[in-house]
């Protein structure tokens, strides 16, 4: 079976974690500070704060922002339950925003109506979660400014999106940044662009707000004065000032996630090719291919097809069994979040969100990862010929 997505570890990375597993420190060393700098450095923000997992990196953001009961956030319906969850984690209520018919990101239109509706029904959210969906980043600076202007804070899940950028020319940004957020978060799942095993992290440019992760993120005990109610009682002193949870990534993650991420530019390019490769393939398959806003580059998590289920006998559920059954790892990303009985339970209807709901009719996810060879590829796209055929 060729999988939809799969890591890529080298020798490099594997003398990296064993040095890390005969070190003085397996936990709360050197290298979790040094992997945070990495990726600070390499999204252009001021702090990283890394933690073991992207699930754990959006609660830690969403409690920073002072998320909770009675406050209500919003994210897309088309992606991974996580990028909803954290609001309810926080005890706060979670909707979404439908999405753009072209990319499948969040609409900044559908979100400009629900702001109006909103401010009028006197229930604006308080965090907004866009979700750069297979790598290709949202329409940040249109987001960015609807909040700026409901006075709404935003966390970017950038779970599928390290490496990709936003703009063009000097103007050409790396997500992660948060030029257009208060926080962004990426993942570290070995389907990622660049794995810890699990894994994630939260950039941010706000002191306080790297703060308030960080203690969220550990037991919310601090070890530094500034931060204390009182001078410390001596050298073995520390104080809890917050609740927090023990969401520290180990020294042999941040070992392989350092090693990892001198080859992300690589990764990024191999997917791009991949893709692009696709895009030549897949031409006159009775398929819609990814598109690709202008001023935008993906960093090719996934790729998205929209199957045309208009011809007789066509059928998503007989044409993702018969790609299993040629050996193809097909997936399908996602099904829309309010449709889960979870989020049904609290009051989510199907036809809550048509855009997002069609989508889903529709879609498959072909397999996609950077270490794909020409072989790999082909046999995908002589399977779907057959299959679609
Ligand atoms: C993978 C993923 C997450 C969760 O990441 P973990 O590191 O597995 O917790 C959150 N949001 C999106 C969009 C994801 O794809």
């Amino acid at each position: 079976m060729i999988p939809y997505g799969r890591q890529d570890i080298r020798q490099a990375d594997v003398d990296a974690v064993v040095e890390a597993l005969t070190s003085d420190f397996l936990t709360q060393g050197p290298r979790v500070p040094a992997f945070e700098k990495v990726l600070a450095t390499r999204a252009d923000a001021a702090h990283a704060v890394a933690v073991n997992s992207a699930t754990s990196a959006l609660h830690i953001a969403c409690m920073a922002l002072g998320l909770g009961p009675g406050d209500l956030l919003w994210t897309t319906p088309v992606t991974f339950v996580a990028s909803a969850n954290c609001g309810i984690y926080c005890g706060a209520d979670v909707d979404f925003v439908d999405i753009d018919p072209q990319t499948y990101n969040m609409s900044p239109q559908a979100l400009e109506a629900k702001l109006i509706a909103a401010q009028a029904a006197g229930r604006l959210p308080k965090v907004l979660v866009p979700v750069h969906l297979a790598g290709q980043p949202c329409d940040m600076p249109a987001i960015h400014a609807l909040a700026r202007r409901y006075g709404v804070r935003v966390i970017e899940d950038a779970s599928h999106a390290i490496g990709a950028t936003l703009g063009a020319g000097p103007d050409k940004r790396p997500v992660g940044d948060c030029r257009y957020s208060d926080i962004t978060v990426f993942s570290f799942h070995p389907v990622k662009i660049v794995t810890t095993a699990e894994g994630g992290a939260a950039t941010t440019n706000d002191a306080d707000l790297d703060r308030a992760m960080r203690l969220a993120a550990s037991h919310g005990v601090t070890r530094d004065p500034d931060l204390m109610t009182h001078a410390p009682d001596g050298g073995w002193y520390y104080q809890q000032v917050a609740l927090g949870y023990n969401y520290r990534m180990t020294e042999l993650q941040a070992a392989l996630g350092i090693s990892q991420m001198d080859r992300l530019e690589d990764y990024v390019a191999a997917r791009a090719a991949r893709a692009a490769a696709y895009d030549v393939a897949l031409e006159g398959l009775p398929l819609r291919r990814p598109h690709q806003a202008p001023g935008r580059s993906s960093a090719w998590h996934l790729y998205l097809v929209q199957l045309d289920l208009d011809r007789p006998g066509a059928d998503q559920a007989r044409i993702f069994d018969a790609l299993r059954a040629e050996g193809i790892g097909v997936n399908l990303h996602y099904i829309p979040v309010h449709l889960q009985p979870f989020y049904r339970a609290r009051g989510h209807e199907p036809g809550d969100f048509p855009v997002a709901e069609a989508y889903y009719a529709r879609a498959l996810s072909i397999p996609l990862f950077a270490t794909m060879t020409d072989a790999d590829q082909d046999r995908v796209c002589a399977a779907l010929r057959k299959v679609l055929a």
